[in-house]
């Protein structure tokens, strides 16, 4: 069964729809997601080429160097991170997307940095960093 994943920000200025596979989902509790998003970040990621985006124009980025926050312009939700040695990949931020079934969590990132009220799964690998080793 192959079918889209589409999503939109709250405002529903930007849209997109992905048709290419979706990777596992990664939770990343570093510091720069936590406050780029208000929270940890829980994202997966997929081929830009096999993305439409809609409302494009309204997208804007945080750009940190290493990687990128995409967000609307008119209500700020976060919609994509994109580190910046593979822009070939998008990691779409999962609360804006439709239907996240059968996406599942394949670890988490920054685990050391995760404030004390969030519960980290028992049940995936935990890495001090990124599964890159940054
Ligand atoms: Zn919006
Ligand atoms: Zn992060």
């Amino acid at each position: 069964m192959t079918t889209a994943t589409t999503g939109h920000c709250l405002c529903g200025d930007v849209s997109y729809r992905a048709d290419g596979p979706i990777a596992d989902v990664l939770h990343c509790h570093c510091e720069p997601c936590r406050r780029a998003t208000g929270n940890f970040v829980a994202a997966a990621r997929t081929a830009r080429s096999t993305m439409t985006i809609q409302g494009e124009e309204h997208l804007r980025w945080h750009d940190l160097g290493f990687s990128q926050y995409g967000f609307c312009a008119n209500c700020g939700s976060h919609l994509f991170w994109v580190a910046a040695d593979r822009p070939d990949l998008y990691s779409l931020q999962l609360g804006c997307v439709d239907d996240a079934a059968g996406m599942d969590l394949a670890g988490v990132w920054f685990a050391d940095d995760s404030q004390n009220h969030n519960v980290l799964p028992a049940d995936v690998p935990h890495f001090s960093g990124n599964d890159a080793g940054a």
